[in-house]
């Protein structure tokens, strides 16, 4: 038999995108290994149409400080007349692209893991040279823009049941919806099982005193360095790990404070599993990957920023959990985190409040369902051959 294939796609809009196309890539591969061919794309900049392409380069000016433009555009296309509207104005320019990718990239079942792409491939996809299942995996907590639930896709998979009344006013029908959880990587899922220590030996960390690691995404965003200073100025008992991502001019800042604090610098790092595993506390910005990584890990929460708007549900989801503490600004935050050194019987319940949300299994039941959707679609076909 062939073997089935799944095209992902996903862009670096931020590095979350990317991390959940991953986690049901490597799920797909470990449950079916050689019966599948899975492929990841960044779509953005495979169409070459400007202004997409550029996004991934943009998307962290666009939504930094306030981000009121961000915000505005956020709210007015937050609706299903508008994705509808803005969409059919949009697909005469994005269709040619749309074809070659169906040529290029022949699959059995797509995925695709970024808002801006739902509603154009539901409409691409019905003049497709041949019958394709396609499905989104959506990648937002609780505040989920309705540019998920654009129409014509065949599954919709969510992280939690309480969305479901939402994409229903959207108008997707319930039986294609699939409440399923955040998928999580592979490695992040086995690090949580694994001792403490071992992390942080691998890290070349002191095994015996906390640590503190701060993190603003794929894209290092909001006032991180800024957060960390306040930090260090408090001199915690601590271990403090400044992750960058994606940003030279936040990584030269962090180098710049190493060079008279105790301070662990990283830029993008593959190793977060390591890191996050190594925490007793996370100080991050709001971002739905890092947060769902971070209830795999059990592992309490300082929220210094929120992306306006998309990011503002997940902060809502922490606090009514109890997983983690919303401190905005620099001196909040650092505060914030000395209250949690200091309360190690605050730091452990916050932290199986966070594990009461893991959804470790996500990728895995996903991975499950495409591969039903593939097998449904190769008959379909031959219904129709
Ligand atoms: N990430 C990573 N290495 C880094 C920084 C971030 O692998 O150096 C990952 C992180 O583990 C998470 C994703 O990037 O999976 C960030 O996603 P999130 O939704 O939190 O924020 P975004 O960057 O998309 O705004």
């Amino acid at each position: 038999m062939p073997a089935k294939r799944f095209l992902l796609l996903f862009s670096d809009t931020g590095g979350g995108h990317r991390a959940g196309a991953q986690a049901v890539a490597q799920a797909l591969q470990h449950r079916y290994g050689d019966a599948v061919q899975v492929t990841l794309l960044d779509a953005l900049v495979y169409s070459r149409k400007w202004p997409f392409y550029r996004f991934p380069a943009w998307y962290p000016h666009m939504v930094r400080g306030r981000a009121i433009p961000w915000k505005l555009g956020f709210r007015l296309l937050d609706r299903a007349s508008a994705v509808e509207m803005a969409t059919r104005a949009t697909y005469p320019y994005v269709r040619p692209a749309l074809r070659a990718l169906f040529e290029e990239h022949p699959a059995d079942v797509i995925v695709s893991f970024h808002a801006l792409l739902n509603r154009l491939l539901g409409l691409g996809v019905r003049e497709a040279p041949r019958s394709i299942a396609t499905a989104t995996v959506v990648l937002d907590m609780l505040s989920t823009h309705a540019l998920w639930f654009g129409r014509g896709l065949d599954r919709y998979f969510i992280p939690y049941e309480k969305m479901a009344g939402r994409a229903m006013a959207l108008g997707i029908p319930r039986e294609r919806l699939a409440p399923v959880g955040m998928p999580v990587r592979r490695e992040m899922v086995e690090a949580a099982r694994t001792p403490q220590a071992r992390a942080r030996k691998a890290l070349g960390l002191d095994e015996s005193l906390p640590v503190v690691v701060i993190v603003g995404g794929g894209d290092g965003m909001g006032p991180m360095a800024h957060v960390t200073e306040a930090l260090l100025r408090r001199r915690p008992q601590a271990q403090i790990a400044a992750i960058a991502g994606r940003n030279p001019l936040l990584r030269r800042h962090l180098h710049a404070l190493a060079r008279s604090h105790p301070l662990r610098v990283e830029g993008f790092t593959n190793d977060m599993h390591l890191w996050l595993r190594a925490a007793d506390i996370l100080v991050t910005k709001a971002g739905p990957n890092t947060l769902a990584e971070a209830f795999v890990m059990g592992l309490p929460t300082v929220l210094y920023a929120a992306i306006p708007g998309q990011e503002e549900g997940n902060v809502r989801l922490v606090l009514e959990q109890d997983a983690g503490v919303w401190a905005p600004g620099p001196e909040r935050a650092a505060d914030a985190v000395m209250v949690l050194l200091r309360d190690e019987e605050l730091r452990r319940a916050m932290g199986r409040s966070a594990g009461e949300l893991a959804t470790p299994h996500a990728a895995d039941a996903i991975a499950r369902e495409l591969y039903n959707l593939a097998i449904t679609n190769i008959t379909r076909m031959k219904g129709h051959g």
